[in-house]
């Protein structure tokens, strides 16, 4: 048996061999002339002139070979209804929403926004996009007006796919309302909006633009739309993530390397087999729900299970109730799930059988070990940490257990694990820019040029921020910066040590502190704010909010509950702080520049480090008063 670090580096040194092998998992209308064109770093252009369709990978060649196989499992507990779509169904309702979409003028690189709740709709409009070479770009259902807004006016879509509510913990969230807000607030105006309306908030249409879903599937219903066949480097979809500005940004993927790339993961690293069924608790507003609710199980022809509801409704036995009904084999979800459910009555997790599980993948924040080990102990299989991030689109970090000939990495609680075949990861001093050689030093995480397949091309729009953001940050090396902390211990495991840049991680969910100062700064009490995120049992990290007042005598928690709802007005609950502190002024160098490391230390009770350039000691005095921390 090979040992995976062999395997590592073939996939690096024999890079186009390596790939060329894989591209085979997938089918081609017309077969790849280049493997990589790596002409013009960083970008990449993988499977050059091979031309492809997501959804024929997806659905297609899955409906011609096992018509009646389940492919699309939806299963909601918020209004009790569970469908089992087989790959046939599936093919038919997405040509039928593909029809749709042409009707209304909607073609190859056209953009098509999809602001939906977990409904198999959401599914549909993704890869009905993909069928005809639009571009789609999905925002989380739980963003609000002015979020939605700005992802609005950057993708400058033709059309916008919604519906009228989701729910929540039986709570009906209406989306209509605040997706009409958006559209007020952008300067981009989507000619039509196709509303599909499940009956749980009314509504009334805007004439001329809003469009009835139920009305216009009958009326394509049997529709056969011939999938486009598109070159490999086309634009799949863009979708939008937080960075260190408060803009979002719009990590732009391909076709070809975004197939491949699922395509490998699926059996490389989750070991998911065709006919079996596949279940990723996260949403289809994140990278995870695109990588792995909806394109790489398909891909791999298993069935993907999409859960709309808690995982503690009707009882945190929820879950494993699904596990046993529809025999899954693989699960993904994400640390915080799992500390929610450590809450609930052990007992729950012994009450269904659940021997067709193999694994649980966790991802999306740090897995802490008592977490990592409580589940393991309660299942009974390997519990799989894995790190990546929007951008990578596929798992970056953890231990791929079913390479055929190559021995299995056998997992270390704290760290996801080792590089995946095809990243050249390489941990570097921050301040130099050189390689850290020995074990255990603190540095960047990095990858070097080019990215494999999956990864961003480029950001929407933006080649030159591309460039700048994510290329330009090491000294004298043109590197892709993850802008997370790292360290390598003398096994090579890899540990994340928390973001280098201002970005946080709320239940697994990745939030710009910028784009949260921006909304409170805009309430008109405010004259200054700082968001920092602080370390939290459940959640891994929580924002707080440090305010300065334009009149520091309206300070009361009333204030505190308007700001804390402005956010959920604008951003969404999914921002919303967890405590607006109010304060007489900010820990700021003699230049002006905010200390938020510094803020962030004394907010979590730790040593905040060199205070040598900051001005007015009594801004963090206030904090370590404020929040009862005596000794920092
Ligand atoms: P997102 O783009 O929303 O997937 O967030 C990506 C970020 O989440 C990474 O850059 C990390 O900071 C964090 N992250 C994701 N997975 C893990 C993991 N397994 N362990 C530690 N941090 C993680």
């Amino acid at each position: 048996m090979k040992t995976y670090a062999d395997f590592h580096r073939h996939s690096l040194n024999d890079r186009d061999a390596f790939w060329a092998e894989q591209a085979k998992r997938i089918d081609w209308h017309t077969p790849p002339q280049q493997v990589c064109d790596t002409s013009r770093p960083p970008f990449a252009r993988w499977f050059v002139g091979g031309t492809t369709n997501l959804c024929h990978n997806a659905v297609d060649r899955h409906a011609a070979a096992r018509p009646d196989d389940a492919a699309l499992i939806w299963v909601s507990t918020e209004v009790g209804r569970e469908i089992v779509y087989s790959f046939a169904q599936l093919h038919e309702e997405v040509q039928t929403m593909a029809a749709m979409l042409q009707a209304q003028g909607v073609g190859e690189g056209d953009r098509v926004l999809i602001y939906m709740p977990m409904i198999p709709e959401a599914a549909f409009a993704m890869l009905a996009c993909a069928r005809i070479g639009a571009i789609h770009s999905v925002v989380f259902g739980g963003f609000a007006s002015v979020s939605l807004a700005s992802r609005i006016d950057d993708a400058a879509p033709k059309l916008i796919v919604s519906a009228d509510a989701g729910s929540r913990g039986g709570k009906v969230v209406p989306y209509k309302p605040l997706l009409d807000e958006a559209i007020t607030l952008a300067a981009h105006k989507p000619e039509r909006v196709l509303m599909v309306d499940r009956g749980l908030a009314p509504f009334t249409p805007v004439a001329g633009r809003d469009l009835d879903y139920a009305a216009l599937r009958a009326q394509h219903a049997g529709a056969q739309v011939p999938v486009v066949w598109l070159e490999s480097n086309r634009i799949s979809y863009t979708l939008y993530t937080s960075g260190t500005t408060g803009k979002p940004k719009g990590v732009q993927r391909d076709v070809g390397g975004y197939a491949v790339a699922l395509a490998t993961s699926m059996d490389y690293v989750f070991g998911g087999k065709a006919g079996e069924t596949y279940f990723s608790t996260s949403d289809i507003g994140w990278v995870v729900g695109h990588s792995y609710i909806v394109y790489g199980p398909l891909i791999a022809g298993m069935a993907t299970l999409m859960y709309e509801g808690l995982p503690i409704n009707p009882d945190a036995a929820i879950w494993w109730s699904l596990v046993e009904k529809y025999k899954v084999t693989v699960m993904f979800s994400a640390p915080t799930a799992v500390r929610v459910l450590k809450k609930h009555d052990p007992a729950l997790l012994k009450r269904h059988d659940l021997s067709s599980l193999r694994a649980l993948f966790l991802a999306g924040e740090p897995l802490d070990e008592p977490t990592g080990r409580w589940i393991a102990e309660a299942l009974g299989v390997p519990i799989i940490d894995n790190y990546w991030q929007t951008e990578t689109g596929w798992p970056l970090l953890t231990v791929a257990h079913h390479i055929p000939g190559v021995a299995p990495v056998p997992t270390r609680f704290g760290s996801p694990g080792v590089p995946m075949y095809g990243y050249d990861v390489q941990l570097l001093d921050e301040q130099t820019g050189e390689p850290l050689t020995e074990a255990n030093q603190k540095g960047v995480l990095t990858i070097a040029h080019p990215l494999p397949p999956g990864c961003l091309q480029t950001v929407w729009g933006d080649d030159e921020r591309f460039v700048r953001t994510y290329w330009s940050s090491v000294p004298g090396k043109q590197v892709y910066s993850t802008f997370d902390w790292g360290l390598r211990d003398e096994d090579g495991y890899t540990f994340i040590l928390g973001r280098t840049d201002d970005v946080i991680n709320v239940a697994g969910h990745r939030l710009g502190t910028r784009e949260i100062e921006e909304c409170i700064s805009s309430h008109s009490a405010i004259a200054e704010v700082a968001v920092v995120g602080v370390a939290d049992q459940l959640k891994g990290q929580v924002a707080l909010a440090f305010v300065v007042l334009r009149d520091p005598a309206q300070a009361s928690p009333a204030l505190e509950a308007e700001v804390l709802k402005h956010v959920d007005g604008q951003l969404g609950a999914v921002a919303r702080p967890a405590r607006v502190h109010f304060v007489s002024l900010l820990p700021k160098t003699r230049s002006g520049k905010l200390l938020r490391r510094a803020l962030q230390a004394v907010a979590e009770g730790r040593d905040p480090g060199d205070l040598t350039t900051l001005d007015d000691p009594t801004a963090l005095a206030q904090v370590k008063t404020l929040l009862g921390h005596r000794s920092a």
